[in-house]
């Protein structure tokens, strides 16, 4: 065994030799070398890659995130990323209030639309049922206009909580778009909902009819069976896997988060970095926003170190010691229990972007979209809710600091 080239075996192993319990996966990561990324002199490695599902497609291993607004004139980030193989950009419609479209417009006719891997998606209609077809007919329009393109890679249903949307008139609608030329695959983003439930619907439904999946993922959640599960099924599937919120939702200056010691990785390294060593998943989506978080996270990826037994001990101390700020996106748990519209999963996520991502302005924005009965928590009775939740979640705690953050 050598550094950056273990199975996920080895580190199973070496987790259980010393007593961790850690169910992480491993997989090599290799790169190539970015000889024009770098200042002169240095060479850069390049992002490796990894087979997506039975697509067959190379992507790169760091996804470039388009949750904000790029510099519409030449976007360093964007062209650094660029030049060190994050060629797929993953963003939304509604994404910085559109302003991710209309600024990434410039940035794919610099480097030209056949050289990008660009996924969208539409959806998040509100409401407490699923979005209909003519819902996501209409929405998918809207896509094409901004970004100046006349298709996109992969689109995806856009945090998808109801396995109804998985139903046959659904994916028909999403192979009428395979066909007509609209996009060449299709999937769905979840982060919260029965992320399981929809995983394993689609898993039945195969690797053709839903080719990707983007989900929730990170170190806190290698002990969850039934997650472990759903994912086996959709990777025997076909279906690609790819790891959002990779970092967890501890804030920043928790005691534990300073603690972590490492002689290779940050501890943002380590986590992503965890993500990434489960060979199952093909892929993270970062929200980088800027220059140091692209290259802190070039570098976790490029590397020929491994995460060691040590370090995915502290990780997996640091998922138990924190547990309680870790909201896992499992509304159906907790919401179902609140005699109102409260939305404790959205508040608890825009929560972690303020605190854990650096993106405090865009949480704002999603915060103030929220209508006042889903935001209301004073008057709701949170007992039952907080007794559900699984990570013992001082939920109207966590509520008040979302107030008191980013109303
Ligand atoms: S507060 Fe608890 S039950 Fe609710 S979504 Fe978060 S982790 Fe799940």
């Amino acid at each position: 065994m050598s550094d950056g080239k273990f199975g996920r075996r080895d580190l199973l192993k070496r987790a259980a030799a010393v007593g961790a319990g850690v169910a992480a996966a491993s997989a090599g990561l290799q790169s190539a070398v970015a000889q024009d990324a770098a200042p002169a002199g240095e060479a850069m490695p390049m992002v490796p890659k990894r087979k997506l599902g039975k697509t067959g497609e190379m992507v790169p291993v760091l996804l470039m995130g388009g949750s904000q607004k790029f510099d519409p004139v030449f976007d360093k980030m964007l062209h650094r990323a660029y030049k060190l193989g994050m060629n797929y950009i993953d963003t939304a419609e509604s994404y910085a209030n559109g302003q991710s479209h209309v600024t990434l417009k410039p940035f794919i006719e610099q480097v030209g639309r056949k050289n990008l891997w660009i996924t969208s998606k539409s959806g998040m209609f509100g409401g407490s049922g699923p979005g209909t077809v003519a819902m996501y007919r209409d929405a998918i329009m809207k896509e094409f206009d901004v970004l100046g393109t006349d298709y996109i890679d992969a689109y995806f249903f856009h945090g998808l909580k109801h396995t109804e949307c998985l139903e046959p008139e659904y994916i028909k609608f999403a192979d009428e778009l395979k066909k007509s030329g609209k996009t060449k695959y299709f999937g769905f983003s979840c982060h919260d909902g029965n992320v399981v439930d929809l995983m394993n619907k689609a898993a039945k439904l195969g690797g053709d009819a839903v080719n990707m999946i983007m989900f929730r993922y990170n170190f806190t959640m290698y002990g969850d069976v039934e997650l472990n599960k759903a994912m086996d099924a959709c990777v025997a599937a076909g279906i690609g896997l790819l790891s959002m919120k990779t970092q967890s939702s501890v804030p920043q200056d928790n005691e534990m988060v300073k603690k972590f010691q490492s002689e290779n990785f940050t501890l943002h390294q380590a986590r992503l970095r965890a993500a990434l060593e489960d060979e199952r998943i093909t892929a993270s989506v970062s929200g980088i926003n800027n220059m140091q978080i692209l290259m802190e996270n070039t570098k976790a990826v490029t590397t020929a170190k491994a995460l060691t037994a040590k370090e995915m001990i502290q990780l997996h101390q640091y998922a138990a010691q924190t547990a309680e700020y870790s909201c896992r996106g499992c509304t159906h748990l907790c919401e179902t229990k609140v005699a109102s519209d409260l939305k404790i999963g959205d508040q608890l996520r825009y929560l972690m972007y303020a605190e854990c991502y650096d993106q405090r302005s865009e949480a704002q924005q999603l915060y103030a979209k929220l209508s006042v009965s889903e935001r209301n928590f004073h008057s709701v009775d949170l007992d039952d809710a907080t007794k559900a939740c699984p990570q013992k979640i001082n939920i109207r705690g966590r509520l008040e600091k979302a107030r008191a953050l980013l109303a």
